[in-house]
């Protein structure tokens, strides 16, 4: 395994730019995430990492040795591609042997080697091995693609591209769990690109946003979550949709249909934003409770009600707009359509993004 670094990566196909000074320092034995929006370069990046695009400016380091220059056959790398790339006319058993039969490992070794591959990938692909990709289900097919990826052998990075992407909700969610497992026991570097936010909250140390050709905010799952730099990077790692109330702040107010909230800031000219608040960051409030310390206060009336057990969500009436929220609060599934309702958050989980461009306002 190794440290990844890639320098001033800017990227042409032709006359149109694809990325722009990208710098990325990735530490040896982490697991890294590349994530933004369809076509925006991730894949391109991951292929310039591995070698497999030579036509580029700026350098790519492992460890400290510059292999910018280097074909990656010599660069020691193993690769998942989007669309597994497994080799048709041989079975699972010489696709996941692959790696070691062209370098004519002996034959009891490779054996052994994909005997132990095939139970660390904990499926029920031996049952398999005898069988032709096309044979295969997509997840039998991701199962040997990572297969292939794993087998025991001395690499400084994998590099795994949208290794999920093919697969159905239920199959991708079992193998999120699995991949997670698997990766973080080779303890090996390794890059995880995904187009999917909460994918790669879920499996990666670090992420990097790629966005609009360049890298527009790297940090830990937990920082990109709680401390997002514009409105696509908030909604990206967001599991439920997002309210977004359009309205503007005023020196320290940020103001709707009359509606005030103070904001712990000031700005120095009018700016038209949208806020956001996360469906599951906003609560209910009963008659009960008098500390409203520090809560944002919202008043408004219920006009829709749908219970997706575990969670209940509603849409409530209120002058800044309709809000809408998802709740596992069991006492509210006795408000009934049309009942006066109190919500409230905390300025916190409020963002303010600048309508002109979405980036966040106050940071
Ligand atoms: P996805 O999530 O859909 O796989 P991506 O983020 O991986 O997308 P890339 O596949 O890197 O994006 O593509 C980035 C851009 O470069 C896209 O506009 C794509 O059409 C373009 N592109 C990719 N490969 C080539 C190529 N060989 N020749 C010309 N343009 C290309």
């Amino acid at each position: 395994m190794a440290r990844i670094r890639v320098n001033n990566i800017t990227k042409y196909f032709g006359e149109q730019k694809i990325l722009t000074n990208v710098s990325l320092d990735i530490k040896d034995g982490e697991i890294f995430g590349i994530v933004g929006p369809s076509g925006c370069g991730k894949t391109t990046l991951l292929r310039i990492i591995a070698g497999l695009d030579m036509n580029f400016s700026g350098q790519v380091f492992y460890d400290n040795n510059n292999v910018t220059k280097l074909p990656p056959s010599d660069r020691n790398i193993s690769m998942v591609f989007q669309n597994y790339a497994l080799y048709p006319h041989i079975d699972v058993e010489r696709n996941i042997a692959f790696p070691l039969d062209i370098k004519k490992y002996a034959k009891n070794k490779v054996n052994k080697e994909v005997k132990q591959t095939t139970e660390i990938l904990d499926a029920d692909i031996e049952k398999y091995l005898s069988f032709l990709p096309k044979q295969l289900s997509e997840g039998h097919k991701q199962t040997t693609a990572v297969g292939r990826s794993i087998i025991k052998r001395k690499i400084n990075v994998l590099l795994m591209d949208e290794p999920l992407s093919n697969l159905d909700a239920k199959v991708r969610s079992q193998s999120r769990h699995k991949i997670k497992k698997l990766i973080q026991s080779l303890s090996n570097t390794v890059i995880y690109v995904t187009a999917n936010g909460l994918e790669a909250m879920a499996l990666c140390n670090r992420i990097a946003v790629l966005l609009n050709k360049e890298i527009v905010q790297m940090g830990s799952p937990e920082k990109l979550y709680s401390d997002p730099a514009n409105l696509f990077i908030f909604q990206l790692f967001s599991k439920f949709p997002i309210n977004q109330i359009n309205g503007t702040i005023e020196e320290s107010k940020f103001s709707k249909n009359k509606q005030v909230i103070k904001i712990p800031y000031k700005v120095t000219y009018p700016i038209e934003v949208i806020m956001s608040i996360r469906e599951e960051d906003i609560s209910l409030l009963y008659k009960n409770e008098t500390n409203l310390n520090e809560k944002v206060l919202i008043e408004g009336k219920l006009i829709e009600k749908r219970i997706i057990p575990p969670y209940l969500n509603l849409k409530v009436e209120t002058n800044f707009g309709e809000i809408k929220i998802t709740t596992m609060d069991k006492k509210a599934e006795d408000f009934k359509l049309g009942d006066s309702i109190k919500l409230y958050t905390i300025m916190d989980k409020i963002f303010f993004f600048d309508r002109a461009n979405e980036k966040r306002i106050g940071i």
